[in-house]
């Protein structure tokens, strides 16, 4: 049987997230920082610790079968891969960002002016798209919000989450260009290999259990029927009866984003002792 490889980024905002990710798959390994490699003991598969600049082409190139890395990075690459599963984590917006005294509010007004970004294939195709073709697109690798104060340039397009860059250097954000998020992308062809099946099988049971919790409560019997008709999305919850021949425990599963209402109208329905319990894996 081959070796899958996957490869992730070595340091930086991805890391974590997708030693963590894998590690959740039950993947079995040692994340050493100084190595380029390491074993899963108990999968048939390498991990490849890799500048997430170069992960699209590893990729595309079947050097790596598999890896983790940012929408932005494989569309600024233009690299030929397949997506195989967004993962959730690593969001950014890509935005074109102006200075503070700035009165441009249309995209059409950047005409004749220049623009720094480490982005520049992303942002000449959106120039394009957006019908402003006489911009000068200036590449600079890194800290490209310090372009208009040093003269460099009069705007520039780079990865914003909080905005807080921005402030600091006295931009403002203008227009968004692209959204981003870490996605597991494939070698071409590769989905069909069976143990890249089975990991993207763990990897979507791991990413659902995070968007759920699990919520045992109380119900007096009386007020079974409201609190049941609050928890959609489930066939129907496990009902279990309690000694108190009166009352109820309702076993739920509950989504994570409407978590906080859903708890209070649980409350106002009649639940109580309500306990919520992470899941660690929902298979299908
Ligand atoms: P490397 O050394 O691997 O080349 P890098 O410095 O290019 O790392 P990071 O800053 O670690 O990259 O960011 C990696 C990815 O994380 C980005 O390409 C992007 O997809 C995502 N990301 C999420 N939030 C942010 C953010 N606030 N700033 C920059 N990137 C972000
Ligand atoms: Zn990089």
């Amino acid at each position: 049987m081959k070796t899958l490889k996957i490869a992730i980024q070595k340091s930086g905002r991805l890391n974590e997230k997708s030693v963590e990710i894998l590690k959740n798959c039950g993947l079995s390994f040692e994340n050493y920082k100084s190595s380029l490699i390491s074993s899963v003991t108990n999968f048939p598969l390498e991990i490849l610790f890799l500048r997430d600049d170069d992960i699209p082409e590893y990729v595309q190139d079947g050097i790596a079968d598999l890896g983790i890395v940012g929408e932005n990075v494989i569309t600024e690459t233009g690299a030929d891969v397949t997506y195989l599963q967004k993962l959730g984590f690593g969001k950014c917006t890509l935005k074109i960002a102006v200075p503070n005294n700035s009165n441009i509010t249309k995209i059409s007004e950047l005409e004749g002016l220049a623009i720094a970004t480490s982005y520049p294939v992303i942002l000449e195709k959106f120039l394009q798209q957006n019908a402003v073709p006489n911009v000068q697109v200036r590449t600079i690798s890194g800290s490209v919000e310090i372009g208009p104060g040093l003269g460099l340039s009069d705007a520039i397009c780079d990865i914003v989450s909080t905005g807080g860059t921005l402030k600091s250097n006295g931009l403002k954000p203008f227009a968004e260009v692209m959204k981003s998020e870490a996605v597991l992308i494939g070698n071409k062809g590769t989905e069909f290999n069976p143990e890249v099946q089975e990991l993207m099988q763990r990897i979507r049971s791991v990413l659902r259990a995070k968007e759920t919790k699990y919520v045992v409560l109380n119900v007096a019997k009386t007020d079974l029927k409201k609190v049941v008709e609050l928890l959609p999305g489930v066939k129907s919850p496990t009902v279990v009866p309690l000694f108190d021949q009166d009352w109820v425990a309702v076993h739920s599963v509950i989504a994570e984003h409407d978590f906080w209402e859903k708890i209070n109208l649980l409350k106002a329905a009649g639940a109580e002792g309500i306990v919520v319990m992470p899941i660690e894996k929902i298979i299908t």
